[in-house]
């Protein structure tokens, strides 16, 4: 194992009491705690963004709804690990273990199950499947997070990959640059760029998370060529709210870093007390749109229940339309109209 992260010693934790020390070792039981030191040095306070993300809740072992499953994730894998859900692309899980485990991770089931890692074997399958599928174009390298691995695995799987010819895009989904950000050096953007074309969607949830090395970390894979994503969860206590949001995509941008998605949190049991309305997201999605740089609005998306997939949630801008004249409200909530001369019969 890699020895880089280490389990808080929670005796050491000055901002715990003893009666908190006790419930989270009790949550930590049944769903497993990992932090790294940086993460745990980004706290201000009890209960803050940061903390809600990284200390085990109560919260978590009282929660009936949800399932542990709700993605049908195990339904949709032609081969161990790889999940064909859509119909171009393809989702290859290469590790179960993260340098932190976030308290509302969707795979709570089976993240930190640290014995396994994507074997040869399972490689050559994967690969063999992918030669099978010629539909397939682009392939999701996520997990866990495949930034822990040794930069030598990662650049063994990311080559089979490549050796597929109708493989266009290869993405890496992973926090580390957010929860290890010293973990992005030299040896590992060498390593990528020359995997091109690559894409990195990174995971930021709150301003707090944008540091001095969380920007150098950002800039080193930007620098590297890399197209950078970012894939926030909509979170109770974390995000919900414009103002919070709007400050993250800003300087996400100003980090080179894209919003793509916004994730309205997935109905995993013990993740119940981070979410909110679809509403909130709404709002969120609105105040942003028409305000701020068209390059700062990320998709609002829902991975709907029993595997039905993930669909964008976007705030109606249409306000009605009748015989080929629409009528529009804008981003100042002003009403517009347009009239569609194709659709229109009157004007023939
Ligand atoms: C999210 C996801 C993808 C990638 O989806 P994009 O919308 O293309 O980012 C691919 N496969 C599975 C199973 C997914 O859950
Ligand atoms: S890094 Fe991703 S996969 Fe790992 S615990 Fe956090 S949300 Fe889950």
């Amino acid at each position: 194992m890699n020895n880089t992260y280490r389990q808080p010693a929670l005796a050491d934790m000055p901002l715990f009491t003893k009666d908190e020390r006790d419930a989270i070792s009790r949550v930590a039981l049944q769903y497993p705690m990992r932090v790294t030191s940086y993460y745990l040095g980004l706290i201000r306070a009890p209960g803050d963004p940061i903390y809600r993300q990284c200390i085990p809740s109560e919260e978590e072992l009282n929660d009936d709804s949800g399932q542990t499953d709700p993605l049908r994730e195990e339904e949709h894998s032609p081969v161990p690990r790889l999940h064909h859900r859509y119909p171009d692309r393809v989702l290859l899980l290469v590790t179960n273990n993260c340098a932190m485990y976030c308290r509302f991770c969707t795979r709570k089931r089976n993240i930190s199950d640290r014995t396994t890692t994507i074997t040869d074997d399972e490689i050559a399958r994967v690969v063999e499947y992918l030669n099978r599928h010629e539909e397939v174009h682009d392939v999701l390298i996520s997990g866990g997070d495949p930034l822990t691995l040794p930069v030598n695995r990662l650049e063994e799987i990311i080559r089979a990959v490549r050796t597929v010819p109708h493989i266009d895009i290869v993405r890496i989904g992973t926090r580390i640059p957010c929860v290890d950000p010293g973990r992005i050096d030299a040896a590992l953007c060498n390593m990528l760029k020359k995997y091109h074309p690559l894409y990195v969607n990174v995971q930021f949830n709150s301003p707090a998370e944008i540091t001095f090395e969380s920007q150098r970390a950002c800039a080193m894979l930007a620098d590297a060529g890399i197209q950078l994503g970012n894939q926030s969860v909509l979170l109770r206590g974390v995000n919900d709210s414009s103002e919070v949001m709007r400050e993250l995509v800003r300087k996400l941008l100003a980090m080179r870093v894209k919003p793509y998605y916004l994730f309205i949190p997935d109905m995993v049991k013990g993740t119940g007390h981070f979410r909110t309305s679809l509403e909130t997201g709404y709002e969120i999605i609105r105040s942003i749109q028409g305000w701020m740089s068209g390059m700062a609005t990320p998709q609002l998306v829902i991975d709907l229940e029993n595997g039905g997939g993930k669909v964008p949630l976007s705030p109606d801008y249409v306000t009605g339309h009748d015989d080929g004249l629409y009528s529009f409200r804008n981003f100042e909530n002003r009403l517009y109209e347009y009239a569609d001369f194709r659709a229109c019969h009157h004007q023939r």
